[in-house]
């Protein structure tokens, strides 16, 4: 169950799709659409210059799966109990939404 990320320009991306955050937060409580979901572990580039964040992140190089998911979006039926069980997870290069949210 593979996380496919778009968001390229976040910490975590391998630039290929690929999450390598331990754990990603999605938010969203009152969510009716994709567009009012966000990954909260989006992260930006440029904080690859923290050295100290650096080293954690190269500590642990593990590809995120869709169970590593916490999701606050509980109206999407792929929620249960704040946890995601949807087959596969798309989030959008632009906004970092759940683009695999459905109502
Ligand atoms: S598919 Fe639904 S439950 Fe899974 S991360 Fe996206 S919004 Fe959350």
């Amino acid at each position: 169950m593979a996380i496919k990320c778009g968001a390229h320009n976040c910490v975590h991306n391998d630039n290929n799709g690929n999450c390598y955050a331990g754990v990603v937060n999605v938010c969203g409580a009152h969510a009716t659409v994709t567009d009012e979901t966000m990954c909260k572990s989006f992260a930006a580039q440029d904080l690859k210059a923290d050295a100290e964040f650096a080293m954690e992140f190269n500590a642990a190089p593990k590809k995120a799966e869709v169970s590593n998911i916490k999701c606050g979006a509980c109206h999407c039926k792929h929620n249960e109990k704040h946890k995601c069980c949807a087959d596969h997870v798309q989030i959008n290069h632009v906004t970092a939404s759940c683009e695999t949210f459905e109502k």
